[in-house]
């Protein structure tokens, strides 16, 4: 009985004494994991700071400092540099780099620009937190995007007299933009004058349309969210296929909805980012940029900023004339004549 009882009794002693080495042991391991992310962390804020130097100011080569030795032969200073400059003169440098979620060794970002367009951005790191891959691209994905079925906010029409629908209403064949999700519910909007046509008999130039030079008016009390008018109008009839809305106001309701005014007049946009715009108040001319065939007005409400990632809705008038008569909670379709 006795020897048994030492046995258990050593047994313990020595699982207790383990025990506390396995303990020890057991917290150096965390100290040194916590001690490892710490690091991580100081080299991911350090990252973010120089993608955004490298991308906005050209600062590449202490970008490149960051990659191990395989990244950095596949990308020299010039390569890198010359990627970014073409993505900025598309979209603007970045406006605000944040991390989407980590995954391991994995970082997503959303990166989104000064031309309210978002990219995903994703660095691969290295045990030592070196980058080993970096890849960008333009299919980012919004999961907390909100559905937006319709406009809440009580809108009048965003130019004065009467305009005509060319595009509008829920039908795709009363209105192409319906088969783009980004564009549901959009409208192209011009001025049909007494011969029944958008423009003069022999037109030749911009000014030959009844809609060029028009005001655009604010549809609602709202936030310039961004505006650009750099856009040269195009030379009617010929169009410019790479700059989609041409110059644009995008207003944010207080209900959250982005409201679209788009292929606006050279240098006539009169609001600025950040401020704020009473309904009625002038915000540009229309004009004849971007994706523009002819002058006109193309307008939308999306349910997030991002041109890229968001989603049209349908858009309703609170109390409109259309052909002559009074409609209340209005979309126009193909065909009607309307003014407030
Ligand atoms: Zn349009």
């Amino acid at each position: 009985m006795g020897v048994l009882k030492i046995m258990v009794f050593r047994l313990i002693l020595m699982f207790f004494v383990f025990g506390i080495l396995l303990g020890n042991a057991q917290k150096a391991v965390k100290e040194n994991e916590v001690i490892h992310d710490k690091i991580i962390n100081i080299q991911i804020k350090h990252l973010e700071q120089s993608f955004k130097n490298a991308f906005n100011n050209g600062e590449i080569d202490e970008f490149r400092a960051l990659f191990d030795d395989d990244m950095r032969k596949r990308n020299t200073t010039t390569k890198l540099q010359e990627n970014f400059t073409q993505i900025s003169n598309q979209i603007g440098p970045i406006r605000s780099l944040t991390l989407d979620r980590n995954n391991k060794s994995s970082y997503t970002y959303r990166s989104v620009h000064q031309k309210m367009v978002t990219l995903k951005v994703v660095f691969d790191l290295t045990d030592r937190g070196q980058v080993s891959q970096m890849k960008i691209s333009s299919d980012y994905v919004y999961d907390d995007a909100p559905v937006l079925e319709r406009n809440t906010s009580e809108l009048i029409l965003p130019f004065h007299d009467e305009w005509y629908t060319f595009w509008g209403g829920k039908k795709t064949s009363d209105n192409y933009h319906n088969t783009y999700p980004g564009m549901k519910g959009a409208y192209d909007f011009w001025v049909m004058g007494d011969n029944g046509k958008s423009h003069r008999k022999g037109a030749t130039e911009n000014e030959d349309f009844y809609a060029f030079g028009k005001e655009i008016i604010a549809p609602v009390d709202s936030k310039v969210v961004y505006s650009f008018d750099e856009v040269p109008d195009n030379k009617w009839p010929a169009m410019n296929p790479t700059s989609g809305t041409g110059n644009v106001v995008l207003l944010e309701t207080e209900h959250k909805e982005y409201i679209v005014l788009g292929h606006l007049k050279q240098n006539s946009v009169k609001v600025k980012e950040g401020q704020f715009v009473k309904q009625g108040q002038i915000l540009g001319l229309c004009g004849n940029s971007g994706r523009s065939t002819e002058p006109h007005l193309h307008f939308q409400i999306q349910n997030i900023p991002d041109f890229a990632a968001a989603k049209g809705t349908w858009v309703h008038f609170k109390e409109i004339r259309v052909n002559g008569a009074l409609k209340e909670d209005y979309i126009p379709r193909r065909g009607d004549k309307i003014r407030n």
